[in-house]
Parts: structure tokens; C-alpha cells; sequence
């Protein structure tokens, strides 16, 4: 569970114990800020054994848990360092989960760039039977965005009349391209980022260095995306990316040479361009900044095309952003 998840996993577990969780939650928040990771965890959570709501799913060895305050003692066998309310980990449930084969745990995703009414109409399906463990049946939609309309108006009709015990677990970057009939049926959830202080506390509970806070930034603010980058171990990095683009901005180095030698990584460098000005923009509302956003984005747009050399894309950009640049600083 990432440390910054945990308020709104805590809120929503005391709801569901209380009888009181709406079944069609909606994760809304920028990629990489653990939405995903938090429906996993609410789906163990509510599949879990050891974790009861007071209406049904009694717990399977009541003994231990025969009052919240039971409850809120971790199980002396469980894994350490859980929140009260977290899937307990032990139970048949939770190491069906683990194993991937829990049978009333159902995770729509696709390969493709869109979600189809196949794959929503066959998940309806099996909720629509009784669960297979006598528990709570949970679907996972990732990036419910990628649904076509005839799928979201097949998950509509779920949302407007739930099967019993049924939890619809989503997520969206891009909650704008959802149906609006979509958005007034789900109970909606923001999610935010960690501050820079939360961020750079987890990364050193994995023993990575904190980031300074233009590196964080570059990586959209997200931690996970840092963690992620540093894993790459050939990839460029970032402290790297700044002294060459010093000297580009200084004259020391030629635009041409920094664009050849970040060739393989020429989409991170205008993705991490991108954010740079985009922070700016949301800091000062700098028309200069907001066009060089602009310009990143296109020239990200335009790497993807597998014919273009990003190389040369890349040098564009920085002739585009340091005519750009120089005229804003003044
Ligand atoms: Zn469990």
C-alpha cells in the first residue's frame, strides 16, 4: 500500500464495514499515482475472510474477530506492517488472490486501445451468479476511458441496478472522455499525488536517494514514475540531462550533439521538458512556459511516429525552446 493511499483505503474500508460502501467506485488521478494498485488492494480487502461488513460476509474464524476493537488488533500470523482494515493475507481468499485464480475477482484490461463490449458483457456475466467463495464479488476497469459506448452503456446497467454483494472497482486518467451518465452513477474518488515531503519518504523506504524537487517534477511529481525510470538502468538519467541541457543553454554544447546522444531516449527527454514547463505555467500562468509545453507535447507526438528521426525532432525543439526560453527570463 503506498503510504499516501492509505487515508482513502481507510475511509472506504470503515464505510464498507459500516454497511455503507457504494458499489461503483471511480478512481479519478493522473497515471502513475497508484490508482490501479489501490483496487487491488480495496478488492482484497473486500474479499478477504478476516475483514467483515456488518450486513454479510461474516468473518470465517470469528473467534478472532468478534468486535472492531478485535479487529483493529493485527492477527499475530498475518503479514507485518498492515493497516487494521488491509486483507489479512492468510486466508483461502487472500492466497487465491495472490495466486491470481480467485474466482470472484474479475480484472478487465485490454491490450488494445479500447475497451469492448465483449469483455464487459462476459464480467457482467459471472457477477451476475452467485459468488463462488459465498463473499462479495469485485470487478477491477482499469482506464475505464478505453471503454467504447456500447460497453459503457452495458456497464451502465450494472451501475443503475447492482447485483447484490457486487463492487465495481474503476479508474480514469481522463474522466473528461467518460459518459456523463457513466460519471453521475460511480461515487467519485480523487486521488492526488504525495507532496515532494511524502514522495521522497517513501523512496527512501526503498533505499533510492530523494530526488531533488526539478527531477521530481520532470517525472510528473510521482514517485512511482521516478522509482520506475531509475530501473532502467541503461536509460538516460536525469542529473545527466541537466548538466547537457545547461551547456546547451549556455552555448557550451551544441543542440545537435545533446540530440544525437539522447537519440534512444529523445521521448523522455521532451516528456520530462514537458512537465518542467508545465509546472511553470501552473506556477505563474506563463504564456512563454505554456507554449513550450505546448511544443513538447508535439514534438512527443511526433517521436511516436515510428518513420521520424527523433533525433532531429529533438533538435528542433531545443532551438524552438531556447529562442522561447531566452525571451521569457528577460
Ligand atoms: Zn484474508
Amino acid at each position: 500500500m503506498y503510504p499516501w493511499l492509505e487515508t482513502t483505503f481507510n475511509a472506504l474500508m470503515s464505510r464498507y464495514r459500516a454497511a455503507k460502501l457504494h458499489h461503483g467506485l471511480l478512481f479519478i488521478g493522473v497515471a502513475d499515482v497508484g490508482k490501479t494498485q489501490l483496487c487491488h488492494s480495496i478488492a482484497k480487502a473486500l474479499l478477504c475472510k478476516s475483514v467483515s461488513s456488518n450486513t454479510h460476509v461474516k468473518p470465517q474464524n470469528a473467534s478472532h474477530f468478534e468486535s472492531d476493537d478485535a479487529l483493529a488488533q493485527p492477527n499475530k500470523t498475518a503479514q507485518p506492517n498492515k493497516t487494521a482494515q488491509e486483507a489479512c493475507g492468510i486466508c483461502k481468499s487472500c492466497l487465491l488472490i495472490d495466486a491470481g485464480s480467485h474466482p470472484d475477482l474479475h480484472v478487465i484490461t485490454t491490450d488494445k486501445s479500447q475497451i469492448g463490449i465483449d469483455a464487459i458483457r462476459q464480467t457482467i456475466a459471472k457477477v451476475t451468479q452467485t459468488a463462488q467463495l459465498s463473499g462479495n464479488k469485485v470487478v477491477i476497469i482499469p482506464q475505464i476511458e478505453l471503454m467504447s459506448e456500447s460497453a459503457s452503456n452495458a456497464l451502465l446497467k450494472t451501475l443503475e441496478e447492482p447485483t447484490p454483494n457486487t463492487y465495481l472497482l474503476m479508474t480514469t486518467n481522463q474522466s473528461q472522455r467518460l459518459l456523463a451518465t457513466i460519471l453521475s452513477r460511480c461515487e467519485k474518488q480523487i486521488i492526488a499525488l504525495p507532496s515532494y515531503d511524502e514522495s521522497c519518504h517513501w523512496l527512501r523506504m526503498l533505499q533510492i536517494p530523494e530526488p531533488s524537487k526539478a527531477a521530481l517534477i520532470a517525472h510528473g511529481s510521482s514517485p512511482i514514475t521516478f522509482r520506475n525510470e531509475l530501473e532502467d538502468a541503461d536509460s538516460i538519467g536525469f542529473d545527466d540531462f541537466v548538466i547537457t541541457l545547461k551547456g546547451i543553454m549556455e552555448g557550451n554544447d551544441t543542440a545537435n550533439r545533446a540530440a544525437l546522444k539522447w537519440q534512444v531516449d529523445a521521448s523522455k527527454v521532451a516528456k520530462w521538458l514537458a512537465q518542467h514547463w508545465l509546472e511553470i505555467y501552473k506556477n505563474k500562468q506563463n504564456e512563454f512556459a505554456y507554449e513550450n509545453y505546448q511544443a513538447c507535447l508535439i514534438a512527443s507526438k511526433r517521436m511516436s511516429h515510428p518513420g521520424l528521426n527523433k533525433s532531429l525532432i529533438l533538435t528542433s525543439l531545443f532551438a524552438q525552446l531556447r529562442s522561447i526560453q531566452v525571451a521569457s527570463l528577460h
